[in-house]
C-alpha cells in the first residue's frame, strides 16, 4: 500500500492527543521506517513520508535553547510571561516557562508539567541546580 493510502486510514489530527494528563506527558510520534520523531503527533513522517508513525511519550526534562518574555496578555494568561524553546527527548518543543526565571541559561534543564484544565495545559518549570 502506498504511503498516501495508508495515511487515509490514520486518525485525523484533531482527534490525536497532544497531552496525556493521566500519564503526565506530551504525546508525540516516531517514524517506524526512518526514526524521525515529532510533537504533536502527525499522520505521516515529514522526513520520509511513511505512515508507520507510532505514539511516543515525551517526559523530559527539557534542555532550554532560547527564551523570551512576552508583554502582551492572552485570555487567561496575564502578561508578562515567558516562553522558551526546549529539546525534549530529541524533539524541539515551544512552551511556557515558570519558576526561577532569573536563573535561566542556555542548557538549563526544566521539568515538564502537565495539568488538565489549566491554561496553558503544559509548561516547563525550572529545576533547582546543585551548587557547583
Ligand atoms: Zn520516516
Amino acid at each position: 500500500m502506498s504511503h498516501i493510502l495508508e495515511a487515509l486510514e490514520v486518525t485525523v489530527t484533531a482527534d490525536r492527543r497532544r497531552v496525556d494528563f493521566a500519564a503526565g506527558c506530551l504525546v508525540g510520534a516516531a517514524c517506524g521506517d526512518c526514526g524521525w520523531a515529532t510533537w504533536p503527533q502527525r499522520a505521516l513522517c515529514a522526513r520520509c513520508g511513511s505512515a508507520a508513525m507510532s505514539v511516543s511519550e515525551l517526559r523530559g526534562p527539557g534542555e532550554l535553547s532560547t527564551w523570551t518574555t512576552v508583554w502582551t496578555s492572552l485570555p487567561d494568561v496575564p502578561a508578562p510571561y515567558s516562553m522558551g524553546l526546549l529539546m525534549v527527548d530529541g524533539i524541539r518543543i515551544f512552551g511556557h516557562l515558570r519558576g526561577d526565571l532569573e536563573s535561566l541559561h542556555e542548557g538549563s534543564l526544566m521539568r515538564l508539567v502537565v495539568n488538565e484544565g489549566s491554561v496553558p495545559p503544559y509548561w516547563f518549570e525550572t529545576i533547582e541546580e546543585a551548587a557547583a
